[in-house]
């Protein structure tokens, strides 16, 4: 039987990053994203989901066929498909690899270089939250493409805050801020993380939007804390430029686990593409 939030997890992943495909790239300010589109960027239709969707699936079909395990072997295996079979894409074609990501499934082996901290593996690991697996396994999926610390840090952090939520959903009587406030201070930031913690405090002029893995961690969690629909949270992520489809789709997976499925637009549902796809990932 699939796991509801996990399903509701990857939705919000991949609605996040479809709202986010038409406008990656561009500066703030310069666009307002108000639901899905299409074309833009990369020509899409609407509703087409990217490789953060797409490796994120990888990721989930390889814990469903493990029965929950992590497989280092298999789920990079998942990733070559990806890139050189086109499988695991919503349209039949591989578009938005980044470059981390392409040359260490290339070269069979993560990049381990302080340069090397893209949002890349972050935007793949939220399916490892519905699992039991452990901070070294987190830090060994993110190194199958990026291995400094920073990255695997960054990964460790989003799932123990999926977990938190997914184990102390937010029971609607208590204050939003004050549970907010609560799971970003039940563990203690070192850095690069350390303004995870008062975020909520944070404006927009001081988040950053950038393919940065700190950057895209922190512009996601803000966006949930200081939203108050799934709707808004993702709209928020998007309109914040620059890297929009990774950011939506970080921001949608963590914003996927604390609403409800059915307070996802429906519209945005209807829209999303290959949801086929989707389903026969999930577990
Ligand atoms: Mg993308």
């Amino acid at each position: 039987m699939t796991d509801t939030k996990l399903r509701d997890a990857i939705y919000g992943t991949a609605i996040g990053d479809a709202l986010g495909v038409p406008y990656e790239f561009m500066e703030r300010d310069t666009f307002v994203c108000t639901g899905m589109a299409g074309h833009g960027t990369h020509n899409q239709p609407k509703g087409t989901w990217s490789d953060d969707t797409s490796m994120a699936l990888a990721t989930a079909k390889s814990l469903k066929d493990n029965h929950g395990a992590v497989d280092l072997a298999d789920i990079r295996h998942n990733f070559e498909l990806w890139l050189y079979k086109e499988e695991f894409n919503c349209n039949g074609r591989t578009f938005d690899v980044g470059n981390t990501t392409a040359n260490a499934i290339i070269d069979r082996k993560g990049c381990t270089d302080v340069m090397s901290n893209g949002n890349g593996s972050l935007m793949r690991i939220i399916p490892l939250a519905f699992t039991e697996c452990t901070d070294d396994e987190i830090r060994e999926v993110s190194a199958i493409t990026h291995g400094h610390r920073i990255s695997t840090e960054a990964c460790v952090i989003y799932v123990h805050l999926a977990r938190r939520m997914l184990a102390e959903p937010w029971d609607r009587k208590e204050d939003r801020k004050a549970y907010f406030e609560r799971l970003l201070n039940e563990e203690k930031y070192e850095a690069p993380f350390e303004r995870l913690s008062r975020l909520p405090e944070l404006s927009r002029d001081e988040i950053r939007s950038t393919g940065y893995v700190v950057d895209t961690l922190e512009a996601a969690v803000w966006c949930l804390v200081t939203t108050e629909s799934f709707e808004e949270c993702l709209l928020k992520a998007v309109n914040l430029g620059k890297d929009t489809d990774t950011v939506g789709a970080v921001a949608g997976g963590l914003a996927g686990i604390f609403y409800d499925f059915s307070e996802f637009p429906k519209e945005y549902i209807r829209t999303l593409r290959n949801k086929t796809l989707i389903g026969s990932c999930l577990f």
